[in-house]
């Protein structure tokens, strides 16, 4: 199946962060690493009083169902140390199963396409970056959603930033 992910942290060295979460991705089984985003910058969504985030999209081919990839985003939250902290507040990880090929899920644990995905540019424009052409199920074109979709302080990161 193939499926994307949506990185974010904004504690503990955030752009590492991300790297070291991409390479947990790259070793995840029953599945192939398929490509990245480039590292992007945003202002924090939520509270305010918290440091911006650094974001980024992966794409895996994968065997996993969805609920057992969830898990496994799960555990790799916990081994970069993430706490329980207050509602979209700062974490040192966030991963977001953002798509499972086509397929729809609404339950207590899992909802694909995460319902953020129109709404958040820095979503939509990593996710555009790697899957240009994609069509998302309930949610259309990603360019018709680009469209509507400010930046709202998006910023790639250009390698000479880092
Ligand atoms: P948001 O989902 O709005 O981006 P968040 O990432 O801060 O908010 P979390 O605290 O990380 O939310 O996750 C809360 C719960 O969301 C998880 O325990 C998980 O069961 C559930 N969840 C539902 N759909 C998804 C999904 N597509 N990807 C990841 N978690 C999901
Ligand atoms: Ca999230
Ligand atoms: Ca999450």
């Amino acid at each position: 199946m193939r499926v994307f992910i949506g990185l974010g942290s904004n504690l503990a060295d955030p752009a590492a962060q991300i790297e070291m979460a991409i390479n947990a991705l790259k070793s995840l089984p029953q599945s192939i690493f398929i490509a990245r985003s480039s590292l992007y910058s945003s202002p924090p969504m939520g509270p305010e009083d918290q440091p911006d985030y650094i974001n980024a999209v992966a794409e895996l081919d994968t065997a996993l169902t969805a609920h057992d990839l969830l898990d496994q985003l799960q555990a790799i939250e916990q081994q970069q140390g993430r706490l329980r902290q207050r509602h979209w507040g700062e974490r040192t990880l966030d991963l977001d199963l953002l798509l499972y090929g086509e397929q729809i899920f609404d339950d207590k644990h899992l909802q694909v396409p995460h319902p953020g995905i129109p709404l958040r540019s820095f979503v939509l424009y990593p996710l555009a970056e790697i899957a240009p052409e994609l069509i998302i199920p309930d949610m259309g074109d990603i360019e018709d959603l680009l469209r509507h979709c400010p930046r709202d302080g998006l910023h790639r990161i250009e390698n000479s930033e880092l």
